[in-house]
């Protein structure tokens, strides 16, 4: 069997969650696109995304989605996390609220989802020191009683986000290979 053939194996859903204007689009942007939205509208929403990873020196396709702005209206479908083997739950570490709202989220994802997904807690904007609500202790710490990996991003300077994505890939690819 070539190599090629093989590479079509590895074909993972991942979504992306957490309340509205926390950064998911932004992320995926940053991370398909190398692009950043100052003033996105949920509007810039796709509904997925396929990103070709380098795991362990296999091609790997992420196919990552996205919300075109449902969570507003909390009216994320089950197709959504349909088949989904990895998730990056996000909240804003200048808005507590996005932050108190993680578990409410993390039951909606074990509710619609039928195996257990890969999961990274995200804290994104973590450009924005002056305004931090949330601490990175806080963060690492609700990821650990839940037994989720945890980082903090910026998709504005773009840092860590692309160890985000591959963190989840990576960590399916070990339990799927
Ligand atoms: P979504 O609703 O979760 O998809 O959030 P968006 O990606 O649409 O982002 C909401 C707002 O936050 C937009 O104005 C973005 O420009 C801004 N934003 C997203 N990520 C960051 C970030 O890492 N740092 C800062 N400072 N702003 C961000
Ligand atoms: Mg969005």
């Amino acid at each position: 069997r070539s190599e090629e053939a093989q590479t079509e194996d590895y074909l993972f859903k991942i979504v992306l969650i957490g309340d509205s204007a926390v950064g998911k689009s932004n992320l995926l942007a940053r991370f398909a696109r190398d692009e950043f939205y100052p003033n996105s509208k949920s509007t810039i929403g796709v509904e997925f995304q396929t990103q070709k990873l380098d795991i362990n020196g296999k091609e790997v396709k992420a196919q990552i989605w996205d919300t075109a702005g449902q969570e507003r209206f909390r009216a994320v479908t089950s197709a959504y996390y349909r088949g989904a083997v990895g998730a990056l739950l996000v909240y804003d570490i200048s808005r507590r609220l996005t932050f108190d709202n993680i578990g409410r989220w993390l039951n909606e994802l074990q509710t619609h989802s039928d195996m257990n997904v890969v999961t990274i807690l995200v804290g994104n904007k973590s450009d924005l020191k002056d305004a931090r609500e949330v601490t990175t202790a806080e963060g690492k710490s609700l990821a650990e009683a839940q037994g989720l990996f945890f980082i903090e991003t910026s998709a504005l300077d773009s840092s860590n986000v692309a160890v985000a994505f591959q963190t989840v890939v990576k960590e399916i690819y070990n339990i799927l290979s």
